[in-house]
């Protein structure tokens, strides 16, 4: 039988053995992996979510790696299908473009291009496009919309065939992807192939030092190997040549970094950003263990204020609802041990509605189930739009309704 899941000893980017334990999320089933009717009898088993740092470049990760085919085994995002992405997608393109002096009819590919949604957006800038997308149906969709696309997974071998087919690409970009690579370094190097002599690479991740500041460890799940930051970043690329420029500051996933790499001497001019980020790093101790003990101890407090919290409600005969049938709900489930004081989930994302949440089960309803079903509390698990659903559900306040937020800080929202 197929194992579904390797511990690696060695650090994906530089291979180096010294790795030491930092932060020990509890195990959880496969976070997004919320079943239909007719497996609510299955057990879903758990598997750990360690943080190491690897103590010779720097590199946050998990080391225990899941089977891809059994993580993305009901793998169904398709970008379109997010709302409000594809303007997102046409203003990146387009800073791409610009910030890279990109000329009509250059090469442009995308790596984990799903729909591609980006693409488009440079085909329509007068760009030449190549999507790679390892989900073979996704990928064939894509190019039946006219987007040619590549249903394999990404790595070395695949880059010198690329370049033998299509050529040299003036750019590559991977958005959100990186971070759920296992072989970094196959990836790296085939990157270092595609790249012609004046290209750039460029990737977006959520960035650890925000994780931190952030207070977004719920981001840290089995899709998620490696949690980035500059200096293992920088390392990772001048193994194969290649040199980080710039990096930009991204609002989205809780706090993420955009970085552009080249061959030495390349079109990117340097603007002390690369230099900046790496002194930030330094002073703020994201390369120590005792940063990370003092980041679990704060979590641990929110913890124990939720679960004081919770025993309460049930013991006083309340229903609680949690909002946010996300993959980060589920390690913030598992994480704070609240499964069993929630009655049941809402979240208005129809591909989660009449599913059943990973391992434990719980039912997930539709929003206006709190009208309905009138819960004393809802737990706000999807804590980062916690100001967004608590203005929309005002009226859930104003029938008496009460709202608990556990992260960053835990408190209670209620009328009056
Ligand atoms: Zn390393």
């Amino acid at each position: 039988m197929k194992q579904i899941i390797h511990r690696r000893t060695d650090c994906r980017a530089c291979a180096s053995k010294d790795l030491e334990l930092v932060f020990a999320l509890k195990p959880t089933p496969i976070g997004d992996d919320y079943v239909s009717q007719d497996r609510v009898n299955e057990v879903q088993p758990s598997y750990p979510i360690d943080l190491f740092m690897c103590k010779q470049c720097g590199l946050a990760q998990i080391t225990d790696v899941i089977d891809p085919d059994v993580l993305y085994g009901s793998y169904i995002y398709v970008t379109q299908s997010s709302f409000g992405l594809s303007s997102h997608f046409q203003a990146y393109a387009e800073h791409v473009v610009q910030r890279c002096q990109v000329a009509p009819g250059s090469l442009v590919m995308d790596l984990g291009s799903n729909d591609g949604t980006l693409l488009r957006s440079f085909k329509g800038l007068g760009m030449k496009v190549l999507g790679v997308e390892f989900a073979a149906h996704i990928a064939e969709q894509a190019t039946a919309s006219g987007v040619e696309t590549i249903g394999k997974f990404f790595e070395h071998d695949l880059a010198k065939q690329i370049v033998a087919s299509h050529g040299h690409s003036r750019v590559v970009t991977a958005n959100n992807v990186f971070a759920n690579i296992d072989d970094l370094r196959s990836w790296v190097d085939g990157i270092s192939v595609l790249l012609s002599d004046d290209g750039v690479f460029i990737f977006e991740s959520y960035y650890l030092a925000d994780v931190i500041d952030n207070m977004v460890f719920d981001f840290i799940y089995h899709e998620h190997l490696s949690s980035f930051s500059v200096k293992p970043i920088q390392a990772l690329f001048a193994s194969v040549g290649l040199e980080l420029v710039v990096i930009e500051r991204v609002a989205t996933k809780g706090g993420s970094l955009r970085y552009f790499v080249q061959r030495p001497g390349g079109p990117m001019q340097k603007d002390g950003s690369v230099a900046q980020l790496l002194a930030e790093e330094e002073s703020k101790g994201i390369y120590r263990k005792e940063t990370y003990d003092v980041f679990a101890a704060k979590i641990d407090v929110l913890k124990q204020q939720t679960l004081e919290f919770l025993k309460q409600a049930k013991k006083d005969g309340k229903t609680v609802a949690g909002f946010g049938a996300s993959i980060t709900g589920t390690t913030l489930i598992y994480h704070f041990e609240i499964g069993e004081y929630l009655d049941y989930l809402v979240d208005d994302n129809l591909a989660k509605q009449g599913r059943y949440s990973p391992g434990l089960h719980l039912p997930v309803l539709p929003s206006s189930a709190i009208y309905e079903r009138k819960p004393d509390y809802v737990l706000v698990l999807a804590w980062r739009f916690a100001e967004t659903f608590m203005q929309k559900h005002q009226a859930y306040l104003d029938q008496g309704g009460c709202f608990a937020v556990p992260v960053p800080e835990f408190r209670i929202v209620r009328n009056g």
